[in-house]
């Protein structure tokens, strides 16, 4: 059976570094996937499709419902471990109910918990153009107007995607205003709590 943990967050919130600590310091049984990283892939592989994809990355803008679907459930499918945390996902609230269909069919797939990695929206700013302004190689949107953007894309729909995880029981909220390390502590033992 394979444990899935799907991980939340502003833009700015650190999910993917979180995530990416936990899954180094416990790689024997524990996989990330973040779906930003796995489409900034595709593009840097010079398809056809990378390039559709880069067109709503640059805009901030969510890539279809198919595009991710696809990228998430193969990511989930070959996975090496059996635990697996994808951050980055759902965004929206058709994504959401998409994979509720998807995992309602699965047996060897449990949906564990929903992470929200929460920051405010001053801290988010912050660290997203502190990081546009020290970067050697600059991500296409990180600017202050994508930033806006990319706020708002994630806001829209939180609250539905709070309440639905929630009634599930799966929300877990954790605090991503503290050192890197206390945050990573807090999710690692909540992981590992639940696995
Ligand atoms: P991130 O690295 O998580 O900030 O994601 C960068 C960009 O990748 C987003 O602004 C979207 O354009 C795209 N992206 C990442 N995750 C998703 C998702 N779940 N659904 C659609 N697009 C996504």
């Amino acid at each position: 059976m394979k444990k899935l943990f799907l991980i939340i967050g502003a833009p700015g919130s650190g999910k993917t570094t979180d995530a990416s600590i936990i899954a180094k310091d416990n790689s024997d049984k524990i996989v990330h996937y973040s779906t930003g990283d796995m489409l900034r892939e595709e593009v840097a592989s010079g398809s056809e499709l990378g390039a559709t994809i880069e067109s709503f990355i640059s805009a901030g803008a969510l890539v279809p419902l198919n595009v991710i679907m696809d990228t998430i459930m193969s990511a989930v499918k070959n996975a090496p471990r059996d635990v697996i945390l994808i951050d980055g996902y759902p965004r929206s609230v058709e994504q959401m109910s998409a994979l509720d269909e998807v995992l309602a069919s699965e047996d060897e797939i449990e949906l564990v918990s929903v992470i929200e990695v929460r920051v405010s929206m001053e801290v988010a700013k912050e660290r997203i153009l502190g990081r546009a302004a020290e970067a050697e190689v600059v991500r296409s949107d990180d600017s202050i107007e994508v930033f806006n953007h990319r706020m708002k894309v994630y806001t829209d729909p939180l609250e539905e995607i709070q309440a639905f995880y929630t009634q599930k029981n799966l929300l877990k909220v954790i605090s991503g205003e503290r050192t890197l390390e206390e945050v990573v502590e807090d999710m690692n033992g909540f992981i590992q709590s639940r696995i």
